[in-house]
């Protein structure tokens, strides 16, 4: 059975704050969208993925989603059904047999969810997760008890919903058709058609993202889901000097630096992420950068810095390891490294694969003392604490 997956991120998101909408805020450091993608084109029995997202939304998902290898994203409609419907359709030329309808906003929908819907959709025509209600119902118009709900045979209906393609797609077009628009889940454009829906157990954590405190909350279970397993702790240092000679710029942290000497050295001499490539690879006992980029190679001259930063990452993750922060602290007289320490930190970041809260750079001077202080040189310190598997 050929499976397809829409993701539809088309609300404007703006009920949990912040700059960007919330499928677009980072938990555990990444973009709840790209969690959520991820879940799917990483799913062996997925073969498309077709994303739904806002008019105006692009810049937002180019930038975390672009290089996941999903299909090219679509625009979504006025509402949530409009952009299920448009999403449905873009699939068509797919020709898949199912397909799976699922919130963006949900984020943490495992692996184990999405084989069950998809292993029941080979009985049923329509599957879709939900959770029993636990707690007593009132019917309270204007917050006056009318009556009790009975709430034995209810539900609270999550995603992914699963469909068999082709009476899906007859549904959404009907639904349209008849513009009926007010429609807030597939289950409910399957049942207007008539097509039998059955119930899974959905996941308590699978639920939708909806405010501040529900992106607080994800970014505590990704994080420790992330960093919980990971028990082996180990401490890496470095530490870097460079000299300066005449020139237009110094480069630390990936991030040029205008001033009146460059630093000397065969890559770009960014004694910063030389001083954090060491960090990594003391941490996990590989050596040091001269092990893997002898000097005496003319492949890295000129080499930008980060290539070294990403061979340690490289072997580190290798062995299912993570960063969980790095310190960098940088000595010098000049050039003045604090307006320049949120680019760094940003670039470190991105290499490490870690929000930028989990990254200090600081700068200070040696009050003239030794070489620093007569301004030679250039020093660098880097820590960083690594995590692995037993
Ligand atoms: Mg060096």
């Amino acid at each position: 059975m050929k499976v397809a997956a829409v993701v539809v991120a088309g609300g404007s998101g703006i009920r949990a704050g912040g700059e960007v909408p919330k499928q677009y805020q980072n938990i555990g450091g990444k973009p709840v969208i790209w969690w959520t993608l991820k879940a799917f084109v990483d799913h062996p029995g997925v073969a498309v993925v077709q994303p739904v997202i806002g008019a105006g939304h692009e810049v937002h998902y180019d930038a975390c989603a672009g290089g996941l290898g999903c299909l090219p994203p679509v625009t979504g409609g006025s509402t949530r059904q409009e952009s299920c419907r448009i999403g449905v359709e873009a699939l068509e030329a797919h020709r898949p047999d199912a397909v799976l309808i699922h919130d963006a906003a949900r984020p943490l929908v495992s692996r184990d969810l999405i084989s069950h819907i998809i292993a029941a959709l080979h009985n049923y025509k329509g599957v879709i997760p939900a959770m029993p209600i636990l707690e007593t119902i009132k019917r309270a118009p204007g917050g006056l008890i009318e009556s009790t709900i009975d709430r034995s045979a209810m539900w609270t209906a999550q995603t992914p919903q699963g469909f068999r393609f082709e009476p899906i797609l007859r549904a959404h077009r009907e639904a349209a058709a008849a513009r009926a628009t007010s429609l807030t889940d597939d289950a409910a454009i399957a049942e207007r058609a008539g097509i039998p829906v059955s119930i899974i157990a959905g996941r308590p954590e699978n639920r939708k993202i909806t405010t501040a405190e529900d992106l607080a909350d994800a970014d505590q279970f990704v994080t420790l889901k992330l960093m919980g397993g990971l028990s082996d702790v180990r401490i890496g240092h470095g530490i870097d000097v460079h000299a300066f000679v005449p020139g237009d710029h110094v480069t630390l942290c990936g991030v040029r630096i205008p001033h009146t000497s460059r630093l000397e050295g065969h890559s770009d001499a960014d004694a910063a992420l030389h001083a954090l490539t060491d960090a990594i690879l003391g941490a996990i006992g590989e050596g040091d950068i001269g092990t893997h980029f002898p000097p005496s190679d003319p492949k890295w001259k000129g080499a930008h810095s980060a290539m070294f930063v990403r061979k340690a990452m490289d072997l580190l993750t290798a062995r299912g390891g993570r960063i969980a922060n790095a310190d960098i602290s940088i000595l010098c007289q000049s050039p003045r490294i604090t307006p320049y320490v949120g680019k760094m930190k940003d670039t470190v970041a991105e290499l490490l694969d870690i929000p930028a809260g989990r990254v200090a750079i600081k700068a200070t001077t040696t009050e003239r003392l030794g070489f620093v202080g007569r301004e030679e040189g250039l020093l660098a310190h880097a820590t960083v604490l690594v995590r692995l598997p037993p």
